[in-house]
């Protein structure tokens, strides 16, 4: 960029040159003038000897004494260093100072005297020819008594004297010009300065503030202007400094926030570069947060699927959660993460937030938890098998018991065979869980998968007398694993059937919209209350445990069916009235060969 010029050498020169003019101009003005009144009184003063000298040859001329005349011109000529002429009006000369008459050319032609002659004030500046120098010629007329021109008197003087007198005044002009023009240089700076220097203390406190010295003043200015703009300054610098500080607090608390959070929180901007990195989130992607900034995670994060996940939340701008394995080295680590898209004030993205948390240590809690509960509820089989059995044996009729025996009997085959679907169910879970979403599914004819389920709860719904009737449209297929949903389907409708009345109804109802399937199983039973909607999907939760058990319940039915749904990534949804019937509902989304969003299942 070119150097841009001080304001004070962008004055100064304006102002020399102004008063330069100011000063030469005064100066000219000043020398004509006293050039203008040399000649002036020069003029008058020639004037005055031509009059002298015409009233002197007045009477000469009435005596018609040429001879006289000439003599007086030369004796006043000599005396009054003037050289004097006079003319008649023919133009001949009868008389002069410097030269004989007789020689003398005819004076009518010249300038003056023709003035003269004609009754004014004759003047002219020339070179005269008879004494070949500059002079100021002053021509005067002489009248008779009645009034007509006898003669012209002339009088001049060599213009050379008049310069001679000027010289020295233009001597004093010029030095007196050079002098004030210094003076007014001098004048220039000081004022140039006095203009300047308040300006280069505000531009140098306004760099001070631009460099983030807020704390830096500018003085009290004289000028009332300069004095505001010096004081709006202050002020402006006053409230930035809060504004910062505010700032500061706002950004030092943000900081402390996201430090000790467990979570690790990644901000990134639509181009995938680290906009901020907690702590933790270091820890977790295996990197320093703080040597992150503006770096591409492509760069620094080696994981594909991690890129991918990340890369998702910034393309779709949606909300994404997902169950990573992110490889870290030689170690698999199990990441929580969530993202969501970043928006600015103006509601456009500049990116995405991710959260991560590290539960690689609980899912191997819960996996040692699962494994525990599939290890015993496994070596439980073989002993309640054994127990079922004896008892089953010591039930025959070959052995002849008491009443009382006969019923501790009974109620151990009662209870072994609870034990057994505890046990049953407990497996059932377990390996739904190990399973996660990593099951089989194939396209499956809805109506077929209930008519299975229907079947198998047929005989419990006979004894009570109740129907199930379906309003499933034939052609429906939906991408399941069949025996699981079928399972589900079991475990419903036998609850359906179990808490309802005898002679009641049960209505089973698939429809398929847009991308959904909704299974409906509602029955005239015994209701829920509202108060137990919100827990009936826990382990081992039942409403009336007596009644549960009664009807050979383990409490574990809708977790089991649950569990089915979401690994389908569908959810469960119950409404209910006690006294009036409730409606199960499994609501099941179209299948995706590679899942990517885990929506949050809602009961
Ligand atoms: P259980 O084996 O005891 O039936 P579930 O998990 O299947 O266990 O059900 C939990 C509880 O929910 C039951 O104890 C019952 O009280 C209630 N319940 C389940 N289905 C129904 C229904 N269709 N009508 C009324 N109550 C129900």
């Amino acid at each position: 960029m070119k150097k841009k010029k001080k304001l004070f050498w962008f004055l100064l020169p304006s102002y020399w040159i102004l008063t330069a003019v100011a000063i030469v101009a005064i100066a000219i003005y000043v020398f004509q003038s006293m050039a203008n009144l040399n000649e002036q009184t020069l003029e008058t003063d020639i004037k005055t000897r031509a009059l002298m000298l015409a009233d002197r040859i007045s009477p000469l001329l009435d005596q018609n004494a040429e001879e006289q005349i000439n003599q007086l011109c030369q004796q006043q000529g000599k005396k009054t260093s003037t050289r004097f002429t006079i003319v008649l009006p023919n133009g001949r000369v009868i008389g002069d100072s410097n030269a004989l008459p007789s020689e003398m050319e005819n004076h009518s032609n010249r300038f003056e005297v023709q003035q003269a002659l004609a009754g004014e004030l004759g003047k002219s500046l020339r070179t005269s020819q008879t004494l070949e120098n500059e002079l100021l010629y002053v021509a005067v007329p002489l009248f008779d008594t009645n009034g007509a021109i006898r003669c012209a008197v002339r009088a001049s003087l060599p213009i050379t004297a008049i310069r001679e007198q000027l010289r020295p005044m233009t001597t004093r002009v010029i030095m007196a010009t050079i002098i004030t023009g210094f003076i007014a240089m001098f004048v220039c700076i000081v004022v140039v300065r006095r203009i300047t220097r308040p300006l280069q203390t505000m531009s140098q406190a306004a760099l001070k503030f631009a460099e983030g010295e807020l704390n830096h003043r500018v003085p009290q200015q004289d000028v009332d202007e300069l004095q505001h703009l010096s004081e709006s300054l202050n002020r402006m610098s006053s409230q930035l400094s809060d504004t910062l500080s505010t700032i500061i607090k706002q950004r030092n608390e943000q900081n402390a926030v996201l430090k000790s959070m467990d979570e690790g929180v990644l901000a990134i901007d639509t181009n995938n570069r680290i906009i901020h990195a907690n702590r933790v989130a270091g820890e977790i992607l295996g990197i320093n947060h703080r040597e992150i900034k503006k770096t591409s995670i492509n760069e620094i994060v080696k994981d594909a699927e991690m890129i991918n996940f990340m890369t998702q939340v910034t393309k779709d701008q949606q909300r994404c959660n997902r169950e990573l394995e992110f490889q870290q080295e030689e170690r698999i680590k199990i990441i929580q993460a969530s993202g969501r898209a970043l928006w600015n004030s103006t509601d456009d993205s500049i990116g995405a937030l991710i959260v991560m948390r590290d539960v690689t240590h609980l899912r191997h809690l819960e996996k040692v938890k699962t494994d525990f509960v599939a290890n015993v509820s496994h070596e439980l089989k073989t002993p309640i098998t054994a127990i079922q059995g004896f008892v089953e044996t010591l039930l025959s009729d070959e052995w002849k018991h008491t009443k009382s025996a006969r019923r501790f009997l009974e109620i151990i085959r009662q209870q072994s065979g609870r034990l057994n679907n505890i046990v049953d169910d407990l497996l059932t879970l377990s390996r739904l869980e190990q399973a996660d979403t990593n099951i089989i599914r194939k396209p499956n004819r809805i109506l077929k998968v209930v008519e299975n389920a229907i079947k198998i709860v047929e005989l419990q719904a006979s004894d009570k007398k109740i129907k199930v009737e379906t309003d499933i449209p034939k052609k429906i297929e939906w991408t399941i694993n069949a025996p699981l949903i079928e399972q589900a389907m079991v475990n419903l409708l036998s609850n359906a059937v179990k808490y309802s009345d005898p002679e009641k109804k049960i209505v089973i109802q698939v429809i398929e919209e847009q991308d959904q399937l909704s299974i409906r199983i509602t029955d005239k039973g015994y209701g829920i209350d509202q108060k137990n909607l919100n827990r009936l999907f826990e382990r081992f939760y039942r409403i009336d445990s007596g009644r549960s058990s009664k009807q050979g319940g383990t409490g574990l039915g809708l977790s089991i069916v649950k569990h089915i749904v979401q690994t389908h990534q569908g959810i469960i949804k119950v409404e209910s009235q006690e006294g009036v019937g409730s409606t199960f509902q499994i609501i099941l989304p179209a299948h995706r060969e590679e899942p990517v969003n885990q929506q949050d299942s809602s009961v």
